[in-house]
């Protein structure tokens, strides 16, 4: 069911339908232009994570600071993205059923799409598909920096496939998907950056042993929200893909900086809104956002700027608050913050941003591609 819209321009934050998913307009472009100062001084460029926003709006606000365009994990996401005019999309995922193929070269009139390879017996398939869309399809080959997921080994493996890709005629080698996402939650500065040090080491000499054999890497691509400092900085990289530094949640808060305080680079901008509906217990208020509206993968929410209250327990559709006994219980009907405690799998429970500024509502964006996970 398409949600109706929880708002409209004008309205006070406290007149807003909830569940739903607000955006602070002042640290969400705070947080845009913070990432764009950070990349000015460095060889890479950003090409934003689009599966934490889902967005095109924000897309192209990200596009207007000077990213190179978006990263996707899905075929949907590409699409909702090209429709809307995005110039240049890499999938950072591996796609390997055909009919999928077929979408993705579809939208090789629209934008310029690349996609990742890790696998010798992909590279026939995506020939036979460039081929039958009369298409070039550009191609990363992923390599397994230490994340252990997807990606052929860095060094020779990675230079075989890339030798394969190059040879086929409707195929362009692109360069190397070098993301470690087991390092972005690291919650130590040292340890995320020992890391992040040994992935760009490995994707350094790949690119070295490739250069030998006469094959460049225009893309050198990784590095998310925990990380991207080491990689941009590495004159390795030609591009890094954070997502989550637009939105920020509960668990990168939870990421450390140098000096050991959490890390304070970005500053949270999204919230999911939430009523209290049911205050019947002492010490217990109830919230009508459970774990239908608010990702609890990586730990409970918080409530915003309430130090006495805990979000303890999400069930569907509710969620309960303690109280702490020297706090007053909120009012039946009033309207407190949440902040999630992982922004994309959040995002993906709504249909409509709330853009709010000094308390007021400015804005709706949709989200234009919201489960969009095929
Ligand atoms: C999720 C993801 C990112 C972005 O990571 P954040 O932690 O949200 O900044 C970048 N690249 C790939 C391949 C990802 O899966």
């Amino acid at each position: 069911m398409l949600q109706f819209p929880p708002a409209a321009p004008g309205m006070a934050e406290s007149e807003i339908d909830t569940p739903a998913l607000l955006i602070d307009l002042d640290a969400f472009e705070a947080n845009l232009d913070r990432m764009a100062a950070l990349l000015a001084p460095t060889k890479a460029k950003l090409r934003a994570h689009a599966k934490t926003h889902k967005s095109p709006v924000i897309a192209h606000l990200q596009i207007a600071r000077g990213a190179v365009g978006q990263c996707v994990q899905k075929v949907a996401e590409a699409e909702a993205l090209a429709w809307s005019g995005v110039p240049d999309i890499l999938v950072s995922n591996e796609i390997v059923d055909r009919a999928k193929l077929a979408r993705l070269a579809a939208l090789a009139p629209l934008t310029r799409i690349a996609v990742c390879a890790d696998d010798p017996a992909e590279v026939p398939v995506l020939e036979g598909i460039a081929e039958a869309a009369g298409a070039r399809l550009s191609v990363l080959v992923e390599i397994d920096v230490g994340a252990g997921r997807c990606g052929v080994a860095p060094g020779e493996p990675a230079v075989a496939l890339a030798r394969q890709i190059a040879a086929s005629p409707h195929l362009r080698f692109m360069g190397l998907q070098a993301y470690h996402g087991a390092a972005q939650h690291i919650r130590g500065h040292a340890e995320r950056k020992t890391a992040s040090t040994a992935a760009i080491a490995h994707t350094e000499r790949t690119v070295e042993q490739l250069r030998r054999r006469g094959l460049d890497c225009p893309i050198v691509t990784g590095g998310g929200t925990g990380s991207f400092e080491f990689e941009a900085a590495s004159g390795v990289y030609s591009e890094v893909q954070a997502g989550s530094y637009c939105f920020m949640d509960a668990d990168y808060a939870r990421d450390l900086d140098g000096s050991g305080a959490p890390i304070a680079t970005f500053a949270q901008s999204l919230f999911v809104l939430t009523t209290v509906m049911s205050r019947a217990r002492a010490g217990i208020a109830v919230v009508d956002a459970g774990h239908k509206a608010v990702a609890v993968d990586s730990g409970l929410p918080l409530v915003w700027q309430h130090s006495g209250i805990r979000y303890v327990a999400a069930s569907d559709e509710h969620g309960n608050l303690a109280i702490a006994p020297e706090c007053a219980t909120p009012a039946l009907g009033e309207k407190l913050r949440l902040v999630p405690g992982h922004c994309d799998p959040t995002v993906d429970h709504f249909d409509w941003y709330v853009g709010v500024r000094g308390g007021r509502v400015e804005c709706l964006w949709p989200i234009a591609a919201r489960g969009g996970f095929s």
